[in-house]
């Protein structure tokens, strides 16, 4: 297994853990941006964006609520908070299995590019 964020779901990685279910994943960044910087990823392998299909049209409303649900454990949903995803080269994607990044705790900055 190559992927590895896959190798994080095996548990071959050691992650900071803040929530897990039988499809999705949600652990601390390596390298924060934010003080809060989690990463949430469904755990089967979907590289990207592009591969998403309307069967995974439920998996994805769940992980939007999730990102809402640790906003709020994190202290971070009144002050506010980016949940951003990369796809691809130019989008900046740097690891190839779809994650999003639910960052807050400080001001951030424009990131539009
Ligand atoms: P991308 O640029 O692909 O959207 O972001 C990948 C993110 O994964 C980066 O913020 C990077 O710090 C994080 N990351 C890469 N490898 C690991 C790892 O082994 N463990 C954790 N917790 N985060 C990682
Ligand atoms: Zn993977």
């Amino acid at each position: 297994m190559e992927c590895i964020f896959c190798r994080i779901v095996a548990g071959e990685i050691p992650a900071d853990i803040v929530y897990q279910d039988k499809e999705l994943l949600a652990f601390r960044d390596i390298h924060p941006q934010a003080p809060t910087h989690i990463l949430i990823i469904p755990k089967s392998h979907i590289a990207s964006m592009t591969e998403l299909t309307s069967k995974q049209q439920a998996l994805m409303g769940r992980l939007i609520l999730l990102a809402k649900k640790l906003a709020e454990k994190e202290g971070i949903s009144a002050s506010g908070y980016r949940l951003s995803e990369s796809t691809g080269a130019d989008g900046g994607q740097l690891v190839p299995h779809l994650h999003f990044h639910l960052l807050g705790g400080r001001k951030l900055d424009d990131m539009l590019g």
